[in-house]
């Protein structure tokens, strides 16, 4: 009889660990209710002093609110431009404290990873975030807990225009007008992403917002999107 090498083990439990879990994220909002003409755009990895500023004002030219994931410590960087996104009407929500990959953390990393980025922005905003998106939608079984503790469940998306790859601006906007629906989740990124994704969606967003409005679609922030109509 063959036998299974001892150093398989841990290979066996990190699989459990970390990929295994996506199970659970199985459980992940992706969408909001398919009953009224409204959508969530979402912005991932700010604030960046540049771009964010650029994106609020293009949101605010055409009445579109949206949803914020900012990675904690560039929100501490930045406090003013939060504060600026909740003047405006927008969400702030957390997208960890500094961006880390979740399958490489253990359960105390993971702990802080969330909860420091959850004392932050309730401290910066004056509102504990509701939601939770993890870097590159990667969870770990200790998400799970942390996130049944703060009340923030995780949130993954619906419609990626730009994925692993650079998308040309036109090609993003085109995505997203041809793939939206009512209770569409999409994920953009006013900040990191892939290499020059901000610069791509300052071009995109333009014509992104004039085909919404002109589908008769609603830009709400994520809380107004899965709140029943
Ligand atoms: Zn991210």
């Amino acid at each position: 009889m063959s036998r299974v090498p001892l150093w398989v083990l841990p290979g066996l439990l990190w699989g459990a660990y970390a990929p295994g879990a996506h199970a659970l994220a199985l459980t992940a909002i992706r969408r909001g209710p398919r009953g009224a003409r409204r959508v969530a755009l979402t912005f991932d990895d700010g604030p960046d002093p540049v771009y964010t500023p650029k994106v609020l004002d293009l949101l605010g030219d055409a009445g579109a609110r949206a949803t914020f994931f900012v990675v904690g410590e560039r929100a501490a960087r930045a406090p003013d431009l939060v504060r600026e996104m909740v003047a405006r009407g927008h969400e702030v929500e957390n997208h960890t404290w500094s961006h880390a990959n979740l399958w490489l953390c253990g359960p105390r990393r993971t702990e802080r990873e969330i909860a420091r980025a959850h004392e932050a922005i309730a401290g910066l905003t004056g509102r504990p975030p509701r939601f939770f998106r993890p870097p590159w939608g990667m969870v770990n079984l200790a998400v799970f807990p942390t996130l049944g503790r703060l009340r923030t469940p995780c949130v993954l998306w619906s419609l990626q225009p730009e994925g692993l790859r650079p998308v040309a601006s036109e090609k993003m906007a085109s995505r997203v007008l041809r793939g939206i629906g009512p209770g569409t989740i999409v994920d953009l990124h006013d900040a990191e992403g892939v290499r020059g994704a901000p610069g791509r969606l300052l071009d995109a967003l333009p014509s992104m917002l004039e085909g919404l409005r002109a589908a008769g679609y609603a830009c709400v922030p994520l809380a107004e999107l899965l709140s029943p109509a």
